[in-house]
């Protein structure tokens, strides 16, 4: 994948850098060996009953600072990509199977990215829309490229 794709697609946490100085995430298959890392060591570490484990409910993604995320039940954010069929949560172990983008994701992408990247939001849950961007950004003067 182009790295102009990644950076225009708000989709940076797939290039993340870890800080154990590994490589960053840069396919689903890194985000579950990622994930399946984090949690041996938090189970090693917290002697909790946490672990993977898989969550079928419709969650649905939603951009903030520039990332799409989904609000996991944890509380984590979870980085989300839409060409990827599971989505790791690094906080609790969950494995995200259903999640949903809005149908405009990639003109509500488009609208967001003409904004400056500490202004990209979007909560459709919220009641926001693609209209709702367009017209803010009318407003600030902004217009797509
Ligand atoms: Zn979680």
């Amino acid at each position: 994948m182009h790295k102009n794709y990644i950076e225009n697609a708000l989709h940076q946490m797939v290039h993340v850098k870890r800080r154990n100085g590994k490589p960053a995430i840069l396919s689903q298959e890194d985000a579950r060996l990622w994930q399946a890392d984090k949690i041996a060591q938090k189970q090693k570490r917290e002697d909790s009953d946490i672990a993977l484990h898989q969550e079928v409910e419709e969650y649905v993604a939603f951009v903030d600072w520039g990332r799409w995320i989904l609000l996991c039940h944890c509380g984590a954010g979870v980085a989300v990509h839409p060409d990827w069929t599971e989505h790791y949560c690094f906080g609790c172990g969950a494995i995200f199977l259903n999640v949903t983008f809005p149908a405009e994701r990639l003109d509500v992408e488009a609208a967001l990215l003409v904004r400056h990247k500490n202004n990209r939001f979007f909560f459709p849950q919220k009641g926001e829309t693609l209209e709702t961007l367009v017209e803010e950004n009318t407003e600030h003067g902004l217009v797509e490229k």
